[in-house]
């Protein structure tokens, strides 16, 4: 059987599990911190906060940012639901707007028309997402959001590893905080690092980075400098001058949640990320060698190919009989993928008023797109058998 995602655990990533089982910490010790800090450095941003899962870290985001009733974001339908949830998690509403056709990606033109025709204050932030591991070109973004004065948060789970060029032709990796105000990750299986369940959320942003590790733990906060109640109240007797809280003091500050990743995870995350670059590598390769085999045939109408600094999550072709090769490769026992259905379409958008020719260029790609498998233990053989499945379908 071959899947179109699948995680690949070493030796050594059993063994770095099994080390910190036995350490003094299931949850909340130092491996956490030294995961957040190596994957800052994997990235090149100031700060990480590890989260219990990717839709964690988007709606801790979403809170950080101060997502509240009724409060418009954009962000595009060609994504995973939790995208846009994350927004209705805080109460706000959600907008999407359409693709451009050729990168799949949010078109940054369409969000300009959007935001050009209402008073400026009326959104305020986007979700732009490195959807199948091809960057965002956060820098155009970031121009449109200073201007109508918006937040960004990267949605970057298909692309740790991804970058894009910007105009001054510098490498900006996703999730980089150069541009947008805070960027997300998962660690699901199929991602490109696997901690079972797992998220990471990336900034520049001090401050930013302070409210996320509260709203992480409950709201809670250990910093003194900060505490409101006073020395008195949290001795629970009288102080004289110059005396300061005692040590179990705490304070919850703000309605926070437990989104905590535990230690075991973060063990094996950093031993998976030892082997990111490898993946990365063998990621492009297996594109290269779709895109050449697909180039000139009549059967493929569009397809990934081979892209600068695309961290290649997924490699998606499109074809017209979308569901017969769906159906014959799985006869065949392989197992391709749709990404996505249009978010915009499941009932729990209609119902919010979303309906057909909403989005017309991401309803379009959805008839047709299909994922083919994409992992880095995929071999050279599987692959052939992928690809002369296709050609054999197209040909029959
Ligand atoms: C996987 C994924 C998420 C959610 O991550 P989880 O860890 O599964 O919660 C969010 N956005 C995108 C684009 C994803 O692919």
């Amino acid at each position: 059987m071959i899947p179109y995602g699948k995680q690949n655990i070493t030796e050594e990533d059993i063994q770095a599990v099994a080390k910190a089982l036995k350490g003094d910490f299931l949850t909340q010790g130092p491996t956490i911190l030294e995961f957040e800090q190596a994957f800052a450095n994997y990235i090149g941003c100031n700060y990480a906060v590890a989260v219990s899962n990717g839709t964690a870290a988007l709606h801790l985001s979403a809170l950080a940012l101060g997502v509240g009733n009724g409060d418009k974001v954009i962000t595009t339908p060609i994504t995973f639901a939790a995208s846009a949830n994350c927004v209705r998690y805080c109460g706000g509403e959600v907008v999407f707007s359409d693709i451009d056709p050729d990168t799949y990606l949010l078109d940054v033109e369409k969000v300009e028309q959007l935001l050009k025709v209402s008073p400026k204050g009326t959104y305020k932030g986007i979700v732009p997402v490195d959807f199948a591991g091809r960057a965002v070109n956060l820098e155009a973004f970031r121009k449109l959001a200073d201007e109508y004065g918006l937040w960004i948060i990267e949605d970057a789970c298909h692309a740790p590893g991804g970058y894009f060029t910007d105009s001054k032709g510098q490498k900006q990796n996703c999730g980089n905080g150069k541009y947008a105000d805070l960027a997300i990750f998962s660690f699901h299986p199929v991602k490109h690092i696997a901690t079972g369940e797992g998220g990471m959320i990336t900034t520049n942003d001090e401050k930013l980075y302070k409210k996320l590790l509260e709203l992480r733990t409950h709201g809670i906060t250990r910093d003194t400098a900060i505490f409101k109640n006073s020395v008195e109240f949290a001795v629970g007797q009288s102080v004289k001058e110059g005396d300061s809280y005692p040590g179990w003091y705490m304070e919850m500050q703000t309605l926070g949640y437990n989104y905590r990743f535990t230690d075991f995870q973060a063990a094996l995350g950093i031993s998976q990320l030892s082997r990111a670059n490898q993946g990365i590598e063998r990621r492009k390769a297996i594109a290269s060698k779709y895109n050449t085999a697909f180039t000139g045939k009549e059967y493929i109408n569009g397809q990934s190919g081979n892209i600068d600094g695309h961290a290649y999550h997924l490699y998606v072709i499109e074809v017209e009989d979308r569901v017969g090769l769906y159906n014959y490769l799985r006869e065949h026992k392989i197992f391709a993928q749709i990404h996505y259905i249009p978010c915009h379409l499941m009932p729990y958008y209609r119902d919010l008023g979303w309906k057909e020719n909403d989005m017309p260029l991401a309803e379009q790609y959805y008839k047709h797109c299909i994922s083919l498998p994409m992992y880095p233990t995929l071999t050279d053989e599987e692959q052939s058998f992928v690809i002369d499945a296709i050609a054999t379908y197209f040909k029959k």
